[in-house]
């Protein structure tokens, strides 16, 4: 299979002696105008378009599906070369200030192909780990949401299918087109990279000059209940991450977010949110509350709506800013993998 021409450095594209300037014309087509096949590329010779053409593949990812419409969350499966499956979901979100109003909207993407992290509430990891998405196909979901949304997202989110700090190699370059503004342009505050807790990532992340926000799906707020649903705590327990998570705010001088999905009777009890309480305090960290988006198999359930206000009311008399985040796409399952894996259920296989 050919290569996907953004997974090539510009030096293998062999531009024509002397056309070093359509590297830029390139880029532009495929990062800001969004288009998908080499004969849109208008400013382009033919020949030269024959010659990519022959040589790379344009398009990441083709729309498998696509579930809900231009007003609520839709929810994207992809279809990748291979035929492997991911998922995309766009969320607008109204925003209003003295009487003027704008949708907004947040493209959560993927940055694996299944997860290899197995948290026990996620429905990405119960299929296992296939493979790292390659840097085209993490910007491929951007462009063909942008492309079918009709505008580029507001804001970007490394929250969908796979650990986005397993496949840094990929994801580092992918962040430099999506933040820079030669690339698609987001601007560093409008991108979130989310974690499991990988601290020497995340240190490594405190390390790089690249700006962007980071958020922690921490999901527990000790090491026993963390243990028994996020297996990666054993590799990288509380203490160790939350070190990792210092050296990042050091390093950045900037806030960030915790993540915490409530399960009822799990991590919902008011000893779990003083105990967050204290892990954000220490961070200066926004915790995000989000009630769980019910998995079919999976035995976890969302805490009943009084005892979602009673975490977050704990801490915010705790001193933390704390929000519960409303999913749109509860009816849609917009919860990450669940698409997908009702795409492999239907299929029976979903990659090959
Ligand atoms: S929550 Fe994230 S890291 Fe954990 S299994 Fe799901 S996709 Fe992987």
């Amino acid at each position: 299979m050919k290569p996907l021409l953004l997974d090539v450095p510009v030096t293998d594209w062999k531009l024509p002696a002397g056309q070093a300037y359509r590297e830029k014309q390139i880029r532009d087509w495929v990062l800001k105008r969004f288009v998908s096949s080499y004969e849109e590329m208008t400013d382009l010779s033919a020949p030269l378009r024959a010659d990519l053409s022959s040589r790379f593949r344009l398009r990441a990812a083709e729309p498998a599906k696509i579930q809900g419409s231009e007003d609520t969350t839709r929810k994207f499966l992809w279809k990748l070369g291979d035929g492997s499956f991911v998922e995309s979901v766009l969320i607008p979100a109204t925003m209003g200030s003295s009487g003027r109003r704008s949708t907004r909207l947040t493209l959560c993407v993927s940055s694996q192909v299944g997860c290899a992290y197995g948290c026990r509430f996620c429905a990405s990891g119960i299929d296992g780990w296939r493979r790292h998405l390659t840097t085209a196909e993490i910007l491929g979901q951007v462009i063909e949401a942008a492309k079918i949304a009709g505008r580029r997202p507001d804001n970007l989110v490394f929250m969908g299918m796979g650990e986005p700090l397993a496949n840094l190699p990929n994801l580092l370059p992918a962040l430099e087109l999506l933040i820079s503004p030669s690339g698609i342009g987001m601007g560093a505050r409008h991108v979130t990279i989310s974690t499991s807790g990988l601290a020497p990532q995340i240190e490594e992340l405190a390390r790089h000059p690249l700006q962007f926000r980071l958020a922690l799906s921490l999901h527990a707020a000790s090491d026993e209940i963390r243990d028994k649903i996020m297996p990666v705590n054993k590799r990288y327990p509380l203490d160790r991450l939350l070190k990792a998570c210092d050296a990042f705010v050091q390093a950045k001088n900037k806030q960030i977010y915790f993540e915490y999905i409530l399960l009822a009777g799990i991590n919902d009890d008011p000893s779990q949110a003083r105990l967050l309480a204290q892990h954000a305090r220490r961070l200066h960290a926004k915790v995000n509350l989000i009630p769980y988006n019910k998995v079919e198999g999976l035995p976890y359930e969302r805490p009943s709506e009084t005892a979602i206000r009673q975490f977050c009311q704990t801490l915010l008399q705790n001193g933390v800013r704390a929000t519960v985040r409303r999913e749109k796409g509860h009816d849609i399952d917009a919860a990450c993998g669940q698409l997908r894996l009702k795409e492999i259920n239907f299929k029976g296989e979903a990659s090959s």
